[in-house]
């Protein structure tokens, strides 16, 4: 039965205004995805610490529904946190191909963004999306806390985008 909206009350529509919205069923699958992301811990160096402490009881990760894994097959997100060496390239893509789809990658950190300090060693990658895709950057050596929760919500933030519009921007 069609509801005609010319035939209601101010007060139903009003209800029905607080009440019901309309989604896509991709649109309501990416709300969920972006609000439980379950990333794999990649801690490669003085980044981790900070990373560590973003996922304890102080910042407490777990009010976005962030909640760290140790399994690559039950991860959705890579923080890559801290520098990535040539020797660990291989290792850190094969883990990478081992996490299903949808998955995303956070490079946090001057190290895992271009090398950072490290950027003149001959065994230091200049960025983690030599490697990977990635998809959200955050700057800082090491980023606080903070910097890591507003790069996690702006990847909530890209997730929800994705779905609506379905193109999928990452660095590669
Ligand atoms: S960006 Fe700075 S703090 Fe982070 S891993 Fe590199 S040297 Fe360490």
């Amino acid at each position: 039965m069609d509801l005609d909206l010319s035939k209601i009350s101010p007060e139903e529509h009003e209800e029905l205004q607080r009440n019901v919205f309309m989604t896509t069923l991709e649109q309501l699958k990416a709300w969920a995805r972006s609000n439980s992301l379950w990333p794999m811990t990649f801690g490669l160096a003085c980044c981790a610490i900070e990373m560590m402490g973003t996922g304890g009881s102080h910042y407490d990760l777990d009010r976005f529904g962030v909640i760290f894994r140790t399994s690559p097959r039950q991860s959705d997100v890579m923080i890559v946190a801290g520098t990535v060496t040539k020797k660990m390239g291989p290792l850190l893509r094969k883990l990478y191909d081992q996490m299903p789809e949808p998955k995303w990658v956070i490079a946090m950190g001057s190290c895992a963004t271009a090398g950072g300090p490290y950027v003149k060693s001959y065994a230091v990658v200049k960025g983690v999306d030599q490697i990977v895709p990635v998809d959200v950057y955050i700057p800082g050596c090491p980023p606080n806390p903070a910097a890591l929760i507003y790069g996690i919500n702006k990847l909530q933030e890209k997730i929800r985008y994705e779905a609506k519009t379905g193109k999928r921007v990452t660095s590669q």
